[in-house]
């Protein structure tokens, strides 16, 4: 009897060319596979025509590429942003969200070139997210499990396929922490910069905080850019809103920012939401402004979201946007601070920052549905 097939899809170039070596082939083989794959975005062994059919008749026996199910999409009629449902095979949901071009940030005059042709693809890491921060709609859905690296790669190829655009830049600011999914993340962005040719500088990884494996990423010199939503420097408040502070307090974070930067030599990117009568005081910015000194940085300042549709209850549900952003905005520049105001690109569709929550009742499979203007 023949072993299980193995899906090829989220394996590396090195674990490509083991996987070639394994059924008889040459090492190179993996190189050709890891282009197929992730630079042509094949779907099947017998589109990979310059293989021989040999090869590819030996690869259907020996292996699958298995992706996840397109389920629904949704179009932004206010922005041109597009949020994608995937079902994977377990029958649980995630969402990545298309960004296009120069709608990122607000207030900045005209974009650049390089805005103008931006065009950014952010991914989901898990399924829900254990960390349950208070104002984040994927908190409410709980957390099940971490995705794996094909479940994360092939968010990316479906969507440069379906929409058929170059996608630029890459942030995993989607469902879930991905630090806590480390391995799995970083195989990723070796395959989204090597295979599917975006640059590690144009890769963002975007965490609430999870001290160690920040040191790790400077440890290892990975050349993503960091940003960590930081949402208060005054401890207290950092923990009513983000319950992840229990387990590493500021302290922590900081000397982790400390080896990273002093392994690195990268900008950090502290992200911050100023909700009313909690984090907008003049207390609360000195603060803010004090820690964003411990390493160079730049701020982006997150417009509040609203995520009354998940049902939130209690403290989260009492949030609301500062009437004072604009004020802190200014008393962040005059420190001599860069900051940037971030759009709200998406929040007609639920697809803005921290509303990605997958509803049991969006999960039974069913033929790609598209809502909203194409
Ligand atoms: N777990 C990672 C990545 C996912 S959240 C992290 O915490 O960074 C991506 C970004 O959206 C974070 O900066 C998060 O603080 C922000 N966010 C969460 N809920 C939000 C909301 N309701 N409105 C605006 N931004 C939100």
């Amino acid at each position: 009897m023949s072993a299980a097939r193995r899906n090829l899809l989220g394996l590396s170039r090195k674990e490509l060319a083991e996987f070639a070596v394994s059924i008889g082939e040459a090492r190179y083989r993996g190189a050709q596979l890891f282009l197929w794959l992730y630079g042509r975005g094949a779907t099947s062994f017998s589109a990979m025509t310059d293989l021989g059919k040999a090869f590819r008749e030996r690869l259907s026996l020996a292996a699958t590429i298995e992706g996840l199910t397109p389920a629904a999409v949704r179009h932004s009629r206010a922005d041109g942003t597009m949020k994608f449902l995937f079902l994977l095979r377990d029958g649980a949901g995630v969402e990545s969200v298309l960004i296009p071009p120069a709608s990122a940030f607000v207030g900045k005059g005209v974009a650049n070139d390089d805005e103008q042709r931006r065009l950014t693809l952010c991914l989901s890491t898990q399924v829900g997210c254990p960390l349950d921060c208070a104002f984040c709609a994927t908190g409410t859905m709980g957390y099940s499990r971490n995705l794996t690296a094909g479940e994360i790669v092939d968010q990316f190829l479906q969507v440069r396929r379906a929409t058929g655009r170059r996608i630029t830049n890459v942030v995993f600011m989607g469902m879930g922490e991905p630090l806590m999914n480390y391995d799995n993340v970083m195989r990723a962005v070796e395959i989204l910069s090597a295979g599917a040719e975006i640059a590690a500088r144009r890769i963002v990884i975007s965490t609430a905080g999870w001290a160690p494996q920040i040191r790790r990423l400077g440890e290892e010199k990975q050349t993503v850019k960091l940003a960590v939503s930081l949402h208060s420097a005054v401890e207290a408040t950092r923990a009513r809103l983000m319950p992840v502070t229990r387990k590493f307090g500021l302290a922590e974070l900081r000397a982790a920012l400390e080896s990273y930067y002093r392994a690195t030599r990268r900008r950090v990117t502290y992200e911050v939401i100023f909700f009313d009568g909690i984090n907008d005081s003049v207390r609360e910015v000195a603060a803010l402004i004090a820690f964003a000194r411990v390493v160079p940085c730049k701020i982006n300042v997150i417009p509040f979201h609203s995520i009354r549709f998940t049902g939130t209850k209690g403290f989260g549900a009492s949030l609301s946007p500062s009437r004072r952003q604009e004020k802190i905005v200014e008393r962040l520049r005059a420190a001599n601070l860069t900051v940037m105001v971030r759009s709200s690109a998406g929040e007609d569709i639920e697809g803005a920052c921290g509303q990605l929550a997958v509803r049991e009742g969006a999960l039974r499979p069913r033929a790609v549905r598209t809502v909203g203007q194409t």
